[in-house]
Parts: structure tokens; C-alpha cells; sequence
């Protein structure tokens, strides 16, 4: 379960499993409409992820992207 880093709202996720076990993840935040989106490993580290800043119209926080 994700948290909002902008308004700490419990966000709705998404996940979808790839042939390597890995699997990419897309979390909404149904308060501010925020994105939290990355790949994670079969072992639920992160591999990458980024945050959709609604309000800015932009992503920031991006790791490995
Ligand atoms: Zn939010």
C-alpha cells in the first residue's frame, strides 16, 4: 500500500507482472490525482519510480528514469 507524498492519501495501485518477475506498478492518488509509477523486482525492491506532481503538471522524485 502506497501513500501519497503530497497529500498522504491511500493511493489506488495497479500492478502488472513481467516474464522476469519483475513487475511494474502504477499507484493513483484519488485526493489530488498524483502519480506514483515505477518497475519493482520480484523481491518488491524498486528498481525505478517516479511521482506525477498534479499540481505542477510535471514528474519529479524520478530514480533510474
Ligand atoms: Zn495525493
Amino acid at each position: 500500500m502506497e501513500r501519497c507524498i503530497y497529500c498522504n492519501s491511500i493511493m489506488f495501485g495497479e500492478n502488472e507482472t513481467k516474464r522476469d518477475k519483475s513487475y511494474n506498478f502504477f499507484n493513483t492518488c484519488p485526493t489530488c490525482k498524483s502519480i506514483y509509477e515505477g518497475t519493482k523486482d520480484k523481491n518488491d525492491k524498486v528498481l525505478k519510480s517516479r511521482w506525477w506532481n498534479s499540481q505542477k503538471q510535471q514528474f519529479e522524485s524520478a530514480n533510474n528514469y
